[in-house]
């Protein structure tokens, strides 16, 4: 059976809640009400806003980060459960950013990612190598231990909702895509290494997605690939018609 497409937004810390408003509004009519799956990874204050104004489409509105704790004292931290009753119903975990600004490790985003299934929030898994890691030849090791590290003792059920992420880090708001047959390469090794701990059957499911320097021109090829499921898209998604370009370059592929 053939998976299905996802094209996520991720807006990083833009966008206030007034404007997410308007950003949606804004949106081509045939976005919200797109057959494909439209993510869109906003900032925890709008998205109430963005959920709200969401209500009538098929968007599906979620957050870049949350704590692996149900509740307790950690100041400045969110809770899964407190996204989840703000309109959240997926979740970022593992991005670049959060690694490398942030130190996170495959350990604690394991957690964070244990505990977004049971608050009930969709997990969007990122992982992929920085420049020098793919220069020296060690892309494959860095995605298996990313991977391995993050989801190795997942439940089946818990898989199943796990939507991973290729974001090759020197792709990552530099312009410099990686080409079609280098993610591709990428992410046929992703899902093998998903076979070797799910299974072949788990890993025909698994929604692999593309991230880096995603434009309306690239899309369509990157999405022709047999192992590439999606985009998860930054910069271009904060323009609501770059956004709404991609989105329709993306439905007519599959
Ligand atoms: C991202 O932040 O996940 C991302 C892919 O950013 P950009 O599209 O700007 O490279």
């Amino acid at each position: 059976m053939p998976r299905e497409i996802y094209v996520i937004g991720n807006w990083k810390m833009y966008k206030t809640g007034q404007e997410a408003t308007d950003y949606i509004n804004a949106l081509d009519v045939a976005v919200k009400q797109s057959k494909i799956s439209v993510y869109l990874a906003v900032p925890f204050t709008s998205i109430h806003p963005a959920a709200q104004v969401s209500k009538e489409t098929h968007l599906v509105i979620g957050a870049q980060n949350m704590n692996d704790a149900r509740e307790g004292a950690f100041t400045g931290e969110i809770a899964g459960l407190m996204l989840k009753e703000a309109g959240a119903k997926f979740v970022l975990l593992g991005h670049s950013e959060r690694r490398r600004i942030f130190g996170e490790t495959d350990a604690f985003i394991h957690k964070k990612i244990v505990r977004a299934l049971k608050d009930g929030l969709r997990p969007v898994v990122c992982v992929g190598e920085d420049a020098q890691e793919r220069e020296e030849g060690l892309t494959e090791e860095v995605l298996k231990k990313q991977i391995t590290g993050c989801l190795e003792t997942l439940d089946v059920e818990g898989m199943k909702q796990v939507i991973l992420a290729y974001e090759p880090v020197w792709a990552i708001g530099t312009g410099k895509s990686a080409t079609a047959d280098l993610a591709e390469e990428a992410h046929a090794f992703c899902r093998q290494c998903i076979a070797q701990l799910f299974g072949e059957e788990m890993a025909e499911l698994v929604p692999i997605l593309y991230g880096g320097s995603v434009k309306p021109d690239t899309v369509a090829g990157l999405l022709k690939q047999t192992d590439i499921d999606g985009v998860l898209v930054g910069g271009a998604s904060l323009d609501p018609k770059m956004f709404s370009e991609i989105v329709l370059n993306s439905e007519s592929v599959k």
